[in-house]
């Protein structure tokens, strides 16, 4: 099986092996150590302002869309979100749920956020920005340096989920005034699933410090205190901690942040060459490193991925909902190799020579 997903995906040979071992005991001085290292790779690499802190929450990258929400936003605030997908409707969900007052930008599938779809919210008396820099039920990644602009002229609290955006895409959380930065452990983390992760500025602890959460398991502030000393309030996914801590690290020790999202970057860029003479068109104005969004012409998108699957031992993303039959996506993360993009390239021709993919 090659697994092109967006998450789960495949995982390298050190996180494996953590996988195959006891999960051990955490409340000891080691275990805190490889917490607190945890936490500063992930503010480092997220290229965090300094006095940043992480949160590793454990729950799927949901789980830290609604700690967001719920921690840093309030029924005072007047929050603009951009909806151009699954994952923009989820904060739209969150938002409603929790009674914070939203505005929303509703893009269509597949097109990119302009500053003619910001113009008319400047100067509206907005707090908060919510956004998921990489819509990845589309493929559309939105241009964050138009989105940090905006916030700054407007004075906006940012929130920006990065979940399938960190270590594919540059990050430059300082620079884009980025308060708070999420992501998961699935996805170009590449380890299993289970934690996602919260980066957030000064700023933003200082929300958190401030604002009262009607939530036991979701109120940030024990969390904030019990990570001073490398802790969790409750029982984390320690395996999977244990598993981002030593992915972390090999990306350290493989030159660095840049060194991985320019290994994704080519491994994208690869798999974009070699199809152009297919039956397929990539339907995203604006991509992010980490996936392909493909449109299939005269087929069924989501026959191609049951066939690539049962016959071919290929796994490549489905979509569901409207686009089930017309889009399919290939995702670059995880421990991925050109010669796999091969396998890939070679089976989609297959399918057109046995006249499937048309
Ligand atoms: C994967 C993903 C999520 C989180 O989904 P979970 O299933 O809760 O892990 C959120 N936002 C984006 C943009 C994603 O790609």
């Amino acid at each position: 099986m090659i697994n092109f997903t967006v998450g789960p995906v495949q995982s390298g040979p050190e996180v494996l092996a953590i996988g195959g071992e006891h999960v051990p005991y955490f409340r000891t001085p080691e275990f805190s150590k490889i917490m607190l290292e945890n936490e500063e790779r992930m503010c480092r690499f997220a290229k965090a302002p300094e006095g940043a802190r992480a949160i590793f929450l454990t729950g799927s990258g949901t789980a830290s869309m609604e700690a967001a929400v719920m921690n840093v936003f309030g029924p005072a605030d007047k929050v603009l979100l951009v909806n151009g997908g699954s994952f923009g409707q989820r904060f739209h969900e969150l938002c409603q749920i929790h009674q914070v007052p939203f505005e929303e930008i509703r893009l269509e599938t597949g097109k990119a956020l302009t500053a003619e779809h910001l113009a008319p919210f400047e100067d509206r008396g907005f707090t908060g920005f919510l956004v998921n820099i990489h819509e990845t039920s589309t493929g559309v990644r939105y241009d964050p340096e138009l989105i940090a602009s905006f916030c700054r002229r407007n004075g906006l609290f940012l929130v920006v989920d990065a979940i399938s955006s960190f270590l594919a895409d540059e990050f430059r959380m300082a620079d884009w005034g980025v308060d708070v930065m999420i992501t998961g452990s699935q996805k170009a983390l590449a380890c299993p699933p289970g934690i996602s992760v919260m980066v957030l500025s000064p700023r933003a602890v200082e929300r958190i410090q401030g604002n009262q959460v009607r939530s036991l398991y979701f109120d940030l502030k024990s969390a904030l205190k019990n990570g001073e000393r490398g802790q969790t309030p409750f029982t984390p996914a320690v395996g999977t901690l244990l598993q981002i801590h030593a992915r972390l690290e090999t990306i350290d020790r493989m030159g660095g942040v840049e060194k991985e999202t320019e290994k994704i970057a080519a491994l994208a860029d690869y798999f974009r060459s070699q199809i152009s003479d297919l039956p397929l068109d990539i339907c995203s104005e604006s991509m992010s490193n980490a996936v392909t969004p493909l449109m299939t012409r005269n087929c069924s998108a989501h026959e191609i991925f049951t066939i690539l699957k049962d016959e071919y031992g290929i796994w490549v993303c489905p979509n569901g909902g409207e686009y089930k039959d017309k889009i399919f996506r290939v995702g670059h993360i995880g421990a991925l190799t050109a010669e796999d993009y091969r396998v890939l390239v070679d089976a989609l021709r297959d399918l057109v020579r046995r006249g499937i993919l048309k």
